[in-house]
């Protein structure tokens, strides 16, 4: 951005708007940024973007009942392959880990990526 960083813009928006959920999205995450969204004022997403994961963040933030909460990833112990949709039929519930956000190299489910874009994804 040309004059201020979206930190900064996230941070005036947070003080006028403190309901409105932001979305950072960069190829890098900065130590600065990384504070702020573990203070949980925003949810990060790494740039490049799959179009999926966008609009599942953007429907978790605009959604009440899910808080503003990012989008729980879960990945097999055994698979490099990573879901966010619980009703996928290989979604993991053994043996897995969980995180809040992934590296955009990342294998995505390809079950997944067509449940969210037919809003089928739970
Ligand atoms: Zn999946």
């Amino acid at each position: 951005m040309p004059a201020e960083s979206g930190l900064v813009l996230a941070t005036h928006i947070h003080v006028k708007w403190p309901d409105k959920p932001v979305i950072l999205m960069s190829g890098y995450l900065s130590e600065d940024a990384g504070k702020y969204i573990s203070q949980g004022l925003a949810v990060f997403i790494h740039k490049p973007v799959h179009p999926s994961i966008l609009i599942a963040q953007v429907k978790r933030l605009l959604n009440p009942s899910l808080g503003h909460s990012s989008i729980l990833w879960r990945k097999s112990y055994d698979s490099t392959v990573w879901h966010h949709c619980s009703n996928c039929s290989t979604w993991p519930t053994s043996d897995y880990e969980e995180r809040n956000t992934i590296a955009p190299d990342n294998e995505v489910c390809n079950e997944c990526e067509a449940r969210e874009l037919a809003n089928d994804c739970r």
